[in-house]
């Protein structure tokens, strides 16, 4: 299921099949990958149930959300966070999207090649210490020596960083909504091709 996110002064929600003004409203710029935004939400906590199994909820429970969707012709949203009470839950929301996006990015590698194939050896910078180890691909010695890597690098893969461009606006949409003092939206996001 993809989420689509708005945020808009209180006083402008309209119910559904109308649709929400958009010319005073807030959305997260994600990542066009429902994959990765899931992921980013599954990994943190809004009053203390995942984030996402909380949008999911509130999505496909027996009541229908009944507020106006966010494109002519969408589905109705639902209200996700609403400030004042809501405020310190959403704040520590962001916040856990932005230290699980820290943590999932600092761990780095050092990097070495086989002097004789070239084939390519990296081990976490916390693991790495001088040790000689025989080439998986030619047999040929390595000397992994934290001073003669070829390089440092991170161990993230592209679908990791793309969740953690998913936590950080997620994160900056979901504070500036709360120090605007408006309510956060979500609906199901159509297209996309992806029905789960
Ligand atoms: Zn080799």
């Amino acid at each position: 299921m993809g989420f689509r996110f708005v945020a808009l002064p209180g006083h402008r929600m309209v119910a559904h099949p109308q649709t929400l003004p958009s010319d005073e409203r807030l959305e997260p710029e994600l990542p066009p990958l429902q994959e990765a935004v899931e992921r980013a939400l599954a990994s943190a906590q809004f009053r203390d149930v995942k984030a996402r199994d909380r949008l999911r909820s509130l999505l496909t429970s027996d009541r229908q959300p009944t507020l106006g969707s966010t494109a002519p012709g969408q589905g109705p949203s639902a209200i996700f966070a609403q400030p004042p009470q809501d405020l310190p839950a959403l704040l520590r929301l962001a916040d856990e999207l932005e230290a699980l996006a820290k943590r999932e990015a600092g761990e780095r590698a050092l990097v070495w090649n086989c002097g004789e194939c070239g084939a390519r050896y990296a081990v976490p910078l916390a693991l790495a210490r001088s040790v000689s180890i025989r080439c998986e691909r030619c047999g040929g010695p390595v000397e992994l020596n934290p001073g003669r890597s070829v390089g440092e690098e991170s161990l993230i893969d592209p679908f990791l960083g793309t969740v953690n461009s998913a936590r950080y606006a997620l994160a900056s949409f979901f504070r500036e909504a709360m120090a605007r003092g408006w309510p956060v939206l979500v609906s199901t996001e159509d297209g996309g091709g992806n029905n789960a």
